[in-house]
Protein backbone atom coordinates (compact mmCIF):
# COMPACT_ATOMS: atom_id res chain seq x y z
CA UNK A 1 0.00 0.00 0.00
CA UNK A 2 1.76 3.26 -1.37
CA UNK A 3 1.05 6.39 0.96
CA UNK A 4 0.44 9.38 -1.15
CA UNK A 5 2.11 12.54 -0.05
CA UNK A 6 -0.35 15.15 1.57
CA UNK A 7 -0.42 18.56 -0.68
CA UNK A 8 0.24 21.62 1.87
CA UNK A 9 -1.43 25.29 1.59
CA UNK A 10 1.46 27.95 0.75
CA UNK A 11 3.57 28.84 3.28
CA UNK A 12 2.21 32.10 4.59
CA UNK A 13 -1.22 31.71 2.91
CA UNK A 14 -4.23 30.71 5.43
CA UNK A 15 -7.60 29.01 5.34
CA UNK A 16 -10.28 30.87 7.05
CA UNK A 17 -12.12 27.85 8.91
CA UNK A 18 -15.76 27.84 10.00
CA UNK A 19 -14.87 28.01 13.25
CA UNK A 20 -13.42 31.31 12.74
CA UNK A 21 -15.73 32.91 9.97
CA UNK A 22 -18.13 34.85 12.41
CA UNK A 23 -14.97 37.21 13.65
CA UNK A 24 -14.45 38.09 9.58
CA UNK A 25 -18.41 37.94 8.70
CA UNK A 26 -18.65 40.49 11.56
CA UNK A 27 -15.66 42.81 10.56
CA UNK A 28 -16.96 42.63 7.14
CA UNK A 29 -20.42 43.50 7.62
CA UNK A 30 -19.94 46.61 9.86
CA UNK A 31 -17.17 48.21 7.68
CA UNK A 32 -19.63 47.72 4.53
CA UNK A 33 -22.41 49.48 6.28
CA UNK A 34 -20.51 51.79 7.79
CA UNK A 35 -18.14 53.30 4.49
CA UNK A 36 -21.53 53.39 3.11
CA UNK A 37 -23.09 55.77 5.89
CA UNK A 38 -20.05 57.54 5.16
CA UNK A 39 -21.25 58.09 1.19
CA UNK A 40 -17.69 55.00 0.29
CA UNK A 41 -19.21 53.04 -3.22
CA UNK A 42 -17.45 49.83 -3.39
CA UNK A 43 -15.09 49.06 -6.66
CA UNK A 44 -13.93 45.59 -7.17
CA UNK A 45 -10.36 45.74 -9.22
CA UNK A 46 -8.50 42.78 -10.09
CA UNK A 47 -5.66 40.72 -7.96
CA UNK A 48 -2.89 40.84 -10.60
CA UNK A 49 -1.74 43.69 -12.43
CA UNK A 50 1.24 45.25 -14.46
CA UNK A 51 4.30 44.92 -12.21
CA UNK A 52 5.18 48.35 -13.79
CA UNK A 53 2.52 50.06 -12.06
CA UNK A 54 3.24 48.63 -8.91
CA UNK A 55 6.92 49.44 -9.75
CA UNK A 56 5.96 53.12 -10.39
CA UNK A 57 3.22 53.97 -7.51
CA UNK A 58 4.94 52.04 -4.82
CA UNK A 59 8.18 53.20 -5.07
CA UNK A 60 11.68 51.20 -6.34
CA UNK A 61 13.07 51.49 -3.35
CA UNK A 62 10.73 50.16 -0.87
CA UNK A 63 10.39 46.54 0.88
CA UNK A 64 7.32 45.85 -1.15
CA UNK A 65 9.00 46.67 -4.52
CA UNK A 66 12.78 45.59 -3.55
CA UNK A 67 11.77 41.85 -2.42
CA UNK A 68 8.29 41.50 -1.39
CA UNK A 69 6.17 40.90 -4.75
CA UNK A 70 4.38 37.62 -6.35
CA UNK A 71 5.62 38.55 -9.90
CA UNK A 72 5.41 36.25 -13.05
CA UNK A 73 5.43 36.18 -16.59
CA UNK A 74 2.67 34.71 -18.35
CA UNK A 75 2.58 32.93 -21.53
CA UNK A 76 1.89 35.81 -23.47
CA UNK A 77 4.94 37.07 -21.83
CA UNK A 78 4.11 40.37 -19.96
CA UNK A 79 5.23 40.67 -16.46
CA UNK A 80 2.63 40.73 -13.91
CA UNK A 81 2.12 40.80 -10.11
CA UNK A 82 -0.20 39.83 -7.48
CA UNK A 83 -0.78 43.05 -6.24
CA UNK A 84 0.79 43.74 -3.01
CA UNK A 85 -2.13 46.60 -1.85
CA UNK A 86 -4.88 48.26 -3.58
CA UNK A 87 -4.42 51.31 -4.12
CA UNK A 88 -2.54 51.08 -6.66
CA UNK A 89 -4.93 49.51 -8.56
CA UNK A 90 -7.97 51.51 -7.74
CA UNK A 91 -5.97 54.90 -8.85
CA UNK A 92 -5.12 52.80 -11.97
CA UNK A 93 -9.02 52.06 -12.13
CA UNK A 94 -9.98 55.56 -11.21
CA UNK A 95 -8.09 57.26 -14.35
CA UNK A 96 -8.68 54.39 -17.10
CA UNK A 97 -12.09 54.70 -16.20
CA UNK A 98 -12.21 57.93 -17.57
CA UNK A 99 -13.29 58.97 -13.57
CA UNK A 100 -11.78 62.32 -12.91
CA UNK A 101 -12.28 65.23 -14.87
CA UNK A 102 -12.48 67.42 -11.97
CA UNK A 103 -15.08 64.70 -10.15
CA UNK A 104 -14.35 63.26 -6.56
CA UNK A 105 -15.27 59.70 -5.81
CA UNK A 106 -15.55 57.73 -1.94
CA UNK A 107 -14.20 54.29 -2.85
CA UNK A 108 -13.62 51.10 -0.76
CA UNK A 109 -12.67 47.63 -1.55
CA UNK A 110 -12.01 44.43 0.60
CA UNK A 111 -9.73 41.41 -0.41
CA UNK A 112 -6.34 39.69 -0.76
CA UNK A 113 -3.00 40.97 -1.30
CA UNK A 114 0.13 39.27 -1.28
CA UNK A 115 3.66 39.72 0.02
CA UNK A 116 6.32 37.77 0.07
CA UNK A 117 7.61 38.27 3.90
CA UNK A 118 8.96 36.40 6.84
CA UNK A 119 5.46 34.55 8.03
CA UNK A 120 5.16 34.85 11.80
CA UNK A 121 2.09 35.98 13.88
CA UNK A 122 0.07 38.50 11.88
CA UNK A 123 2.54 38.59 9.23
CA UNK A 124 1.44 36.08 6.25
CA UNK A 125 1.91 36.06 2.59
CA UNK A 126 -1.46 35.89 1.29
CA UNK A 127 -3.39 38.53 4.12
CA UNK A 128 -6.49 40.67 3.54
CA UNK A 129 -7.44 44.36 3.73
CA UNK A 130 -10.39 46.77 3.72
CA UNK A 131 -9.26 49.63 1.69
CA UNK A 132 -10.41 52.91 1.40
CA UNK A 133 -9.51 55.82 -0.45
CA UNK A 134 -11.14 59.56 -1.60
CA UNK A 135 -9.96 60.77 -4.42
CA UNK A 136 -10.24 65.11 -5.20
CA UNK A 137 -10.67 65.67 -1.82
CA UNK A 138 -7.92 68.21 -1.05
CA UNK A 139 -8.98 70.08 2.43
CA UNK A 140 -8.43 68.46 5.82
CA UNK A 141 -11.51 68.36 6.51
CA UNK A 142 -11.49 64.92 4.51
CA UNK A 143 -8.22 63.80 6.69
CA UNK A 144 -10.66 64.59 9.63
CA UNK A 145 -13.64 62.77 8.38
CA UNK A 146 -11.70 59.84 7.49
CA UNK A 147 -10.05 59.28 10.42
CA UNK A 148 -13.10 59.98 12.48
CA UNK A 149 -14.68 56.66 10.39
CA UNK A 150 -11.87 54.73 11.58
CA UNK A 151 -12.16 55.46 15.26
CA UNK A 152 -15.91 54.95 14.57
CA UNK A 153 -14.92 51.40 13.17
CA UNK A 154 -13.25 50.52 16.44
CA UNK A 155 -16.03 52.13 18.56
CA UNK A 156 -18.73 49.54 16.82
CA UNK A 157 -16.45 46.55 16.63
CA UNK A 158 -15.71 46.85 20.40
CA UNK A 159 -12.49 47.36 19.80
CA UNK A 160 -10.76 49.41 22.44
CA UNK A 161 -6.88 48.95 22.29
CA UNK A 162 -5.96 51.07 19.70
CA UNK A 163 -3.93 54.17 19.62
CA UNK A 164 -3.69 56.76 16.03
CA UNK A 165 -0.49 58.12 15.34
CA UNK A 166 -0.46 60.96 13.23
CA UNK A 167 2.63 62.99 11.04
CA UNK A 168 2.67 65.29 8.27
CA UNK A 169 5.34 64.45 5.36
CA UNK A 170 4.85 67.63 4.08
CA UNK A 171 4.92 67.79 -0.08
CA UNK A 172 7.14 66.87 -2.65
CA UNK A 173 9.30 70.19 -1.97
CA UNK A 174 9.97 70.46 1.89
CA UNK A 175 10.75 66.08 1.60
CA UNK A 176 13.85 67.06 -0.72
CA UNK A 177 15.04 69.92 1.42
CA UNK A 178 14.62 67.45 4.74
CA UNK A 179 16.13 65.11 2.29
CA UNK A 180 19.62 66.40 1.94
CA UNK A 181 19.96 67.24 5.41
CA UNK A 182 18.90 63.25 6.66
CA UNK A 183 21.74 62.12 3.95
CA UNK A 184 24.37 64.73 5.67
CA UNK A 185 23.06 63.31 8.86
CA UNK A 186 23.24 59.68 8.21
CA UNK A 187 26.46 60.20 6.48
CA UNK A 188 28.07 61.54 9.13
CA UNK A 189 27.17 58.28 10.74
CA UNK A 190 27.59 55.96 7.86
CA UNK A 191 29.66 53.17 9.99
CA UNK A 192 26.43 52.92 11.88
CA UNK A 193 24.10 52.15 9.14
CA UNK A 194 23.43 48.12 8.47
CA UNK A 195 23.52 47.27 4.55
CA UNK A 196 20.49 48.04 3.72
CA UNK A 197 20.47 51.66 5.23
CA UNK A 198 23.72 52.41 3.20
CA UNK A 199 21.91 51.29 0.20
CA UNK A 200 19.17 53.62 0.47
CA UNK A 201 21.03 56.39 1.49
CA UNK A 202 21.08 57.39 -1.96
CA UNK A 203 18.17 56.40 -3.23
CA UNK A 204 15.37 57.19 -0.52
CA UNK A 205 16.84 57.83 2.78
CA UNK A 206 13.70 58.33 4.46
CA UNK A 207 12.97 54.84 4.47
CA UNK A 208 16.06 54.58 6.66
CA UNK A 209 14.12 55.93 9.45
CA UNK A 210 11.23 53.19 8.81
CA UNK A 211 13.83 50.70 9.05
CA UNK A 212 12.53 47.37 11.06
CA UNK A 213 16.51 46.70 12.59
CA UNK A 214 16.63 47.31 16.39
CA UNK A 215 20.27 48.52 16.20
CA UNK A 216 19.51 50.97 13.59
CA UNK A 217 16.92 52.54 16.40
CA UNK A 218 19.18 54.78 18.44
CA UNK A 219 20.41 56.33 15.10
CA UNK A 220 16.83 57.11 13.90
CA UNK A 221 15.85 58.41 16.91
CA UNK A 222 18.84 61.13 16.90
CA UNK A 223 18.21 61.96 12.74
CA UNK A 224 16.65 65.66 12.30
CA UNK A 225 12.89 65.69 12.54
CA UNK A 226 10.98 66.81 9.40
CA UNK A 227 8.53 68.38 11.30
CA UNK A 228 11.04 70.88 11.50
CA UNK A 229 11.19 71.26 7.87
CA UNK A 230 7.37 71.49 7.11
CA UNK A 231 6.08 74.23 4.44
CA UNK A 232 4.00 76.49 5.29
CA UNK A 233 0.39 74.74 3.53
CA UNK A 234 1.59 71.20 5.07
CA UNK A 235 1.98 73.07 8.18
CA UNK A 236 -1.37 74.45 8.16
CA UNK A 237 -3.10 71.61 6.82
CA UNK A 238 -1.78 69.72 9.76
CA UNK A 239 -3.16 72.11 12.33
CA UNK A 240 -6.50 72.03 10.70
CA UNK A 241 -6.81 68.46 10.69
CA UNK A 242 -5.52 68.19 14.62
CA UNK A 243 -7.81 70.61 15.15
CA UNK A 244 -10.99 68.96 13.43
CA UNK A 245 -9.99 65.89 15.70
CA UNK A 246 -9.81 67.73 18.78
CA UNK A 247 -13.38 69.40 18.20
CA UNK A 248 -14.68 65.58 17.12
CA UNK A 249 -12.83 64.08 20.57
CA UNK A 250 -10.86 62.22 18.57
CA UNK A 251 -7.54 61.04 20.40
CA UNK A 252 -4.17 60.88 18.93
CA UNK A 253 -0.47 61.11 19.39
CA UNK A 254 1.84 63.03 16.57
CA UNK A 255 4.76 60.89 16.15
CA UNK A 256 7.30 62.62 14.19
CA UNK A 257 9.16 59.29 13.01
CA UNK A 258 6.46 57.78 11.58
CA UNK A 259 7.10 57.62 7.69
CA UNK A 260 4.91 54.96 5.59
CA UNK A 261 6.45 52.04 4.18
CA UNK A 262 5.11 52.90 0.79
CA UNK A 263 6.64 56.14 -1.42
CA UNK A 264 3.22 57.59 -2.68
CA UNK A 265 2.93 59.66 0.33
CA UNK A 266 2.55 63.47 0.99
CA UNK A 267 1.34 65.74 4.14
CA UNK A 268 -0.97 63.63 6.41
CA UNK A 269 0.12 60.14 7.29
CA UNK A 270 -1.81 57.98 10.05
CA UNK A 271 -1.02 54.32 11.71
CA UNK A 272 -3.57 52.91 14.38
CA UNK A 273 -1.02 50.56 16.37
CA UNK A 274 -2.45 47.99 19.29
CA UNK A 275 -0.61 46.65 22.19
CA UNK A 276 -2.51 43.56 22.09
CA UNK A 277 -0.76 42.17 18.95
CA UNK A 278 2.72 41.38 20.20
CA UNK A 279 5.26 43.30 17.22
CA UNK A 280 3.45 43.14 14.47
CA UNK A 281 1.08 45.46 15.89
CA UNK A 282 -0.01 47.96 13.18
CA UNK A 283 -3.94 47.22 12.15
CA UNK A 284 -4.74 50.07 9.65
CA UNK A 285 -2.34 52.92 8.13
CA UNK A 286 -2.69 55.39 5.52
CA UNK A 287 -2.02 58.56 4.06
CA UNK A 288 -2.71 61.32 1.76
CA UNK A 289 -1.15 60.64 -1.34
CA UNK A 290 -1.88 64.23 -3.72
CA UNK A 291 0.94 63.40 -6.18
CA UNK A 292 0.46 60.01 -6.96
CA UNK A 293 -2.60 60.28 -9.57
CA UNK A 294 -0.78 62.59 -11.90
CA UNK A 295 2.74 60.14 -11.00
CA UNK A 296 0.44 57.65 -12.80
CA UNK A 297 -0.49 59.92 -15.52
CA UNK A 298 -4.12 60.69 -14.59
CA UNK A 299 -4.27 64.85 -14.17
CA UNK A 300 -3.73 65.97 -11.19
CA UNK A 301 -5.85 65.17 -8.17
CA UNK A 302 -5.54 65.46 -4.65
CA UNK A 303 -6.75 62.23 -2.20
CA UNK A 304 -6.05 60.03 0.91
CA UNK A 305 -6.95 56.67 1.72
CA UNK A 306 -6.26 53.66 3.81
CA UNK A 307 -5.70 50.11 4.24
CA UNK A 308 -6.67 47.81 7.27
CA UNK A 309 -5.02 44.94 8.04
CA UNK A 310 -8.10 42.31 8.27
CA UNK A 311 -6.20 39.38 10.26
CA UNK A 312 -4.95 41.66 12.84
CA UNK A 313 -8.27 43.35 13.29
CA UNK A 314 -9.84 39.58 13.39
CA UNK A 315 -7.34 39.22 16.21
CA UNK A 316 -8.40 42.04 17.80
CA UNK A 317 -12.15 41.14 17.64
CA UNK A 318 -11.06 37.47 19.01
CA UNK A 319 -9.54 39.27 22.02
CA UNK A 320 -12.71 42.10 22.50
CA UNK A 321 -14.84 39.06 22.14
CA UNK A 322 -12.73 37.39 25.26
CA UNK A 323 -13.97 40.37 27.33
CA UNK A 324 -16.95 39.69 29.36
CA UNK A 325 -20.19 41.13 27.82
CA UNK A 326 -19.12 41.34 24.92
CA UNK A 327 -21.51 40.79 21.81
CA UNK A 328 -21.11 37.08 20.53
CA UNK A 329 -19.09 35.92 17.43
CA UNK A 330 -22.07 34.40 15.89
CA UNK A 331 -20.46 31.92 13.24
CA UNK A 332 -23.42 29.53 11.62
CA UNK A 333 -26.13 29.52 13.61
CA UNK A 334 -28.44 26.78 13.85
CA UNK A 335 -30.81 25.40 11.46
CA UNK A 336 -34.53 26.21 13.03
CA UNK A 337 -36.02 22.53 11.87
CA UNK A 338 -33.88 19.36 11.55
CA UNK A 339 -35.62 16.81 8.71
CA UNK A 340 -36.22 13.06 10.21
CA UNK A 341 -36.47 10.42 7.54
CA UNK A 342 -37.34 6.93 7.97
CA UNK A 343 -37.77 4.69 5.35
CA UNK A 344 -36.84 4.78 1.75
CA UNK A 345 -40.45 6.72 0.75
CA UNK A 346 -40.22 8.95 3.47
CA UNK A 347 -36.40 9.64 2.25
CA UNK A 348 -37.28 10.60 -1.11
CA UNK A 349 -40.09 12.92 0.22
CA UNK A 350 -38.04 14.54 2.77
CA UNK A 351 -36.38 16.26 -0.20
CA UNK A 352 -39.60 17.51 -1.48
CA UNK A 353 -41.43 18.70 1.51
CA UNK A 354 -38.07 20.62 2.89
CA UNK A 355 -37.69 22.10 -0.91
CA UNK A 356 -41.13 23.16 -0.37
CA UNK A 357 -40.58 24.85 3.14
CA UNK A 358 -37.94 26.66 2.06
CA UNK A 359 -39.81 28.51 -0.66
CA UNK A 360 -42.83 28.74 2.13
CA UNK A 361 -40.55 29.96 4.81
CA UNK A 362 -37.22 31.61 3.27
CA UNK A 363 -36.55 33.62 6.54
CA UNK A 364 -35.98 29.91 8.30
CA UNK A 365 -33.06 27.53 8.09
CA UNK A 366 -33.75 23.78 7.56
CA UNK A 367 -31.40 20.92 7.86
CA UNK A 368 -32.29 17.86 6.09
CA UNK A 369 -30.79 14.30 7.63
CA UNK A 370 -28.92 13.28 4.50
CA UNK A 371 -28.16 9.64 3.88
CA UNK A 372 -30.45 8.55 6.19
CA UNK A 373 -29.92 5.69 8.72
CA UNK A 374 -31.44 4.54 12.06
CA UNK A 375 -33.82 6.33 13.39
CA UNK A 376 -32.32 7.04 17.11
CA UNK A 377 -29.16 8.08 14.67
CA UNK A 378 -31.03 10.49 13.37
CA UNK A 379 -32.40 11.84 16.35
CA UNK A 380 -29.19 12.30 18.08
CA UNK A 381 -28.03 14.49 14.78
CA UNK A 382 -30.80 15.81 15.60
CA UNK A 383 -30.25 16.86 18.71
CA UNK A 384 -26.70 18.10 17.80
CA UNK A 385 -27.63 20.54 15.04
CA UNK A 386 -28.92 22.91 17.42
CA UNK A 387 -32.05 22.98 15.95
CA UNK A 388 -34.89 23.56 17.79
CA UNK A 389 -37.93 21.69 15.94
CA UNK A 390 -37.70 17.93 14.99
CA UNK A 391 -39.85 17.47 11.47
CA UNK A 392 -40.25 13.78 11.49
CA UNK A 393 -41.59 12.17 8.40
CA UNK A 394 -42.26 8.37 8.20
CA UNK A 395 -43.64 6.06 5.67
CA UNK A 396 -46.80 5.89 7.97
CA UNK A 397 -48.00 9.46 8.29
CA UNK A 398 -46.88 10.42 4.95
CA UNK A 399 -49.39 7.40 3.89
CA UNK A 400 -51.89 9.88 5.44
CA UNK A 401 -50.40 13.13 3.55
CA UNK A 402 -49.35 13.54 7.32
CA UNK A 403 -45.76 13.93 9.09
CA UNK A 404 -44.91 14.68 12.83
CA UNK A 405 -43.56 17.89 15.06
CA UNK A 406 -41.42 17.56 17.68
CA UNK A 407 -39.43 20.34 19.89
CA UNK A 408 -36.04 19.29 20.81
CA UNK A 409 -35.16 21.75 23.23
CA UNK A 410 -38.82 21.17 26.01
CA UNK A 411 -40.40 18.30 27.14
CA UNK A 412 -43.14 17.66 25.00
CA UNK A 413 -44.39 14.94 23.00
CA UNK A 414 -44.68 15.16 18.99
CA UNK A 415 -47.89 16.25 17.51
CA UNK A 416 -49.11 14.59 13.89
CA UNK A 417 -49.46 17.36 11.01
CA UNK A 418 -50.95 17.28 7.57
CA UNK A 419 -48.28 18.48 5.05
CA UNK A 420 -50.14 21.10 3.75
CA UNK A 421 -50.27 22.74 7.21
CA UNK A 422 -47.34 22.21 7.77
CA UNK A 423 -45.56 25.94 6.88
CA UNK A 424 -47.98 27.45 9.89
CA UNK A 425 -47.82 24.59 12.50
CA UNK A 426 -43.99 25.31 12.63
CA UNK A 427 -44.10 29.29 13.07
CA UNK A 428 -46.77 28.47 15.64
CA UNK A 429 -44.55 25.75 16.94
CA UNK A 430 -41.19 27.92 17.05
CA UNK A 431 -43.33 31.17 18.33
CA UNK A 432 -44.34 28.89 21.33
CA UNK A 433 -40.37 27.77 21.80
CA UNK A 434 -39.37 31.27 22.04
CA UNK A 435 -42.70 32.05 24.24
CA UNK A 436 -40.87 29.20 26.99
CA UNK A 437 -37.55 30.56 26.42
CA UNK A 438 -38.25 34.14 26.96
CA UNK A 439 -39.89 32.66 30.29
CA UNK A 440 -36.86 31.64 30.77
CA UNK A 441 -35.26 34.70 30.35
CA UNK A 442 -33.14 33.30 27.74
CA UNK A 443 -33.16 35.06 24.65
CA UNK A 444 -34.83 34.49 21.15
CA UNK A 445 -34.36 35.43 17.65
CA UNK A 446 -36.67 36.83 15.55
CA UNK A 447 -38.21 35.00 12.59
CA UNK A 448 -40.98 37.69 11.68
CA UNK A 449 -42.21 37.33 8.04
P1 LIG B 1 4.02 46.57 8.57
O1 LIG B 1 4.77 47.74 9.11
O2 LIG B 1 3.35 45.75 9.62
O3 LIG B 1 4.85 45.76 7.60
P2 LIG B 1 3.01 48.00 6.31
O4 LIG B 1 3.42 49.39 6.60
O5 LIG B 1 3.82 47.22 5.36
O6 LIG B 1 2.84 47.18 7.70
P3 LIG B 1 0.65 48.72 4.82
O7 LIG B 1 1.27 48.51 3.51
O8 LIG B 1 0.41 50.10 5.25
O9 LIG B 1 1.48 47.93 5.93
O10 LIG B 1 -0.70 47.86 4.92
C1 LIG B 1 -1.78 48.26 5.75
C2 LIG B 1 -2.09 47.21 6.79
O11 LIG B 1 -2.12 45.91 6.22
C3 LIG B 1 -1.05 47.11 7.89
O12 LIG B 1 -1.28 48.07 8.87
C4 LIG B 1 -1.31 45.71 8.42
O13 LIG B 1 -2.40 45.70 9.31
C5 LIG B 1 -1.70 44.95 7.18
N1 LIG B 1 -0.56 44.18 6.66
C6 LIG B 1 0.48 44.62 5.92
N2 LIG B 1 1.31 43.62 5.60
C7 LIG B 1 0.78 42.48 6.14
C8 LIG B 1 1.15 41.11 6.15
N3 LIG B 1 2.24 40.67 5.51
N4 LIG B 1 0.36 40.22 6.81
C9 LIG B 1 -0.76 40.64 7.46
N5 LIG B 1 -1.17 41.92 7.47
C10 LIG B 1 -0.41 42.85 6.83
MG1 LIG C 1 5.40 45.84 5.63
Amino acid sequence: MGLTAQIQAVRGMNDVLPADIGLWQRLEAVARELLEAYGYAEIRVPIVEHTELFRRAIGEHTDVVEKEMYTFVDQGGESLTLRPEATAGIVRAVIGNGMLRGQRHKLWCAGPAFRHEKPQKGRFRQFHQIDVEAVGFAGPDLDAELIALTARLWRRLGISRVRLLLNSLGTAESRRAYRARLVDYFRAHEPRLDADSRRRLDANPLRILDSKNPEMRELVAEAPLLTEHLDGDSRAHFEGLCAALDSIGVDYEVNPRLVRGLDYYSRTVFEWVSDALGSQDAVCAGGRYDGLIAQLGGEATAAMGFALGMERTVELLREASRQPDAPGAAGLRPPHVYVIVNGERAAAAGLRVIESLRDALPQLRFELSLGGGNFKAQFRRADRSGAQLALVMGEEELGRGAAALKPLRQEAGQSECLLVELPERILAALAAERGARHAEGGRGESIGG
